[in-house]
């Protein structure tokens, strides 16, 4: 099988970024462990954050539907596919979730168990459109759980008081699963992202590149404060991200 190199995938903001948050995080850990009160705090905390993730969890179970090799066997085999390009030591759990027409999917952890949600426009989209779009997205979730993104979000947690600095981090998360689905999955990978911005049936008569120059036009001092204060980079910029790279992609296997 061909060996994909994540490692190289990785965006510098990610690497950079998750640095300077496990140094701060650790200085504020040692700040809790010297004053007991803090400590008192943080385990209190700590409680009440496990139960609402318990039971965020508990209902996907309870209310979704799981993809299994007998539900929804042709979705269940893609993410067992990627699963293994990307090495991950089990196949994670997913499931399909209505959502009153939010095209998106989320990747999330419980107790050693990671678990990808896939809102069910998507995969509607999948089934009359092609499955292009939904492997991207598939893809760039499995993405999260193979880079650790939640399991390692303990250890820099505490440093999410200092404003926009979680989001700067999380944006170089989420430009790293865009590199690694894109680098996975075969299909065109820009329509996945298009998908998200025009929806499930606009989104092919929509000019990718008409779209970057506009966006770029526009952006100025609010596009600029919209993006630093959002936990994904603008859409416009992911998908110009995945161009370029879908660009060298096909020129090098064209030469290949
Ligand atoms: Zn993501």
């Amino acid at each position: 099988m061909e060996e994909y190199k994540i490692d190289s995938l990785v965006t510098p903001q990610e690497t950079a970024y998750f640095i300077i948050m496990l140094i701060i995080s650790i200085f504020f850990y040692l700040i809790l462990v010297i004053s007991v009160i803090g400590i008192i705090y943080a385990a209190i905390i700590a409680l009440c954050l496990f139960f609402v993730q318990g039971l965020a969890v508990g209902n996907i179970r309870q209310n979704s539907v799981k993809i299994t090799r007998e539900q929804f066997g042709d979705i269940y085999s893609k993410v067992e596919e990627y699963s293994n390009k990307l090495n991950l030591k089990k196949v994670p759990d997913v499931y399909l979730m209505q959502s009153g027409g939010l095209l998106n999917a989320f990747a999330t952890r419980f107790i050693f168990n990671d678990i990808v949600v896939i809102y069910s426009d998507v995969l509607e989209m999948a089934y009359e459109q092609g499955e292009a779009a939904v492997e991207f997205i598939i893809a760039h979730e499995l993405a999260h759980v193979k880079r650790n993104h939640l399991s390692k979000k303990k250890y820099i947690v505490l440093a999410e008081i200092i404003p926009y600095l979680g989001l700067a981090y999380s944006r170089g998360c989420e430009a790293t699963c865009d590199r690694i689905a894109a680098t996975i999955t075969d299909k065109l990978p820009l329509d996945g992202l298009m998908v998200l911005t025009a929806g499930k049936k606009l989104y092919k008569k929509v000019d990718s590149k008409i779209l970057i120059a506009n966006a770029s036009q526009e952006k100025g001092f609010w596009g600029w404060f919209a993006e630093i204060s959002s936990t994904h980079p603008s859409l416009a910029t992911r998908i110009k991200y995945i161009a370029d790279m879908s660009y060298t992609k096909e020129t090098n296997n064209e030469f290949a």
